[in-house]
């Protein structure tokens, strides 16, 4: 299977899932345009390494995901580029963890913009030269928060189960286009955003870092092992494939039996 000939957007691609699901649609063979926070030589460094590694052409476009004519500007750069945008792969997410009633109101605007009206966004821009193209891939990650909720993640479990909406109705919207819309819903996945709940975890209850990453996964994850970017990545590269063409609008789980229980 090859995607030589294709131009993939993948948003948050910095670190991360981004960063496996780009890799992976490299070795694809598609040309990718890479979006993300980050210091300006870790990341040239990223997208040269890509570039060589996989023979493939690899941009980089600094869009901040919460701002919607930036998200505009990285549809624009990458069809100007590149020539067309076949795959997007809306990944980039921000998490904040507290309880409701002490929820700071700009980290639910944060989370929600991000994670939420980001996809809006970059499907809104970049679905019209799919579908002139009678081709296109759309991909959100979203989350098994996006289907069942956990406590303290009010924006997040929101936005997640609201990425699951868009891919629905993209995908109704757009069937026998040759366009498909659907969701990978992941588990835990050790990143630097998990990263950050592990280290929480291991002060609050002063834990060495080894078992509070035992205590998360145990309490959520049947498994016991983290799901890992690259094979999120090859379930991205599965979507892209002709053997995909007809599955839309689904919500496909890599939760090591979460969302079983
Ligand atoms: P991460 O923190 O490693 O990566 C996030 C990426 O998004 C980085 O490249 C960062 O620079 C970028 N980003 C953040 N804010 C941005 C903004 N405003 N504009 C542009 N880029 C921005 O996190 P991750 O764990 O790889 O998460 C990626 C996606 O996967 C998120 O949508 C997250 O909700 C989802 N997810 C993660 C897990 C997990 O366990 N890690 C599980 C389910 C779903």
């Amino acid at each position: 299977m090859t995607l030589k000939q294709k131009v993939a957007v993948v948003t948050g691609s910095t670190s991360g899932i981004g960063l496996g699901i780009a890799r992976a649609l490299a070795g694809a063979g598609a040309d990718v345009v890479l979006n993300g926070f980050g210091d300006a030589g870790a990341i040239e460094e990223l997208r040269a390494g890509l570039a060589k590694d996989f023979g493939v052409r690899v941009g980089f476009h600094n869009a901040d995901m919460s701002k919607p004519a930036e998200i505009a500007d990285l549809i624009g750069y990458a069809t100007r580029e590149f020539g067309s945008v076949d795959v997007l792969v809306n990944n980039a997410g921000i998490q904040h963890v507290a309880p409701v009633e002490e929820f700071a109101p700009e980290r639910w605007d944060a989370v929600i913009a991000i994670n939420l009206s980001a996809v809006f966004h970059g499907i809104h821009h970049a679905l019209a030269g799919m579908k002139q193209k009678g081709w296109g891939r759309i991909i959100n990650i979203a989350s098994v928060h996006g289907q069942v909720a956990s406590v303290n993640k009010v924006a997040y479990v929101a936005a997640k189960h609201g990425v699951v909406g868009i891919t629905k109705t993209v995908a109704l919207e757009t069937a026998g286009t040759g366009v498909t819309c659907n969701a990978i819903c992941p588990g835990w996945v050790l990143t630097p955003l998990v990263q950050k709940q592990i280290d929480a975890l291991a002060a609050s209850k002063g834990l060495p870092e080894v078992q509070a990453k035992a205590e998360l996964l145990g309490a959520k994850q049947p498994s016991g092992e983290f799901v890992t970017p690259d094979q999120l990545g090859q379930l991205a590269v599965f979507l892209c494939s002709d053997a995909a063409a007809q599955m839309t609008g689904a919500n496909l789980t890599m939760d090591g039996g979460w969302t079983a229980q």
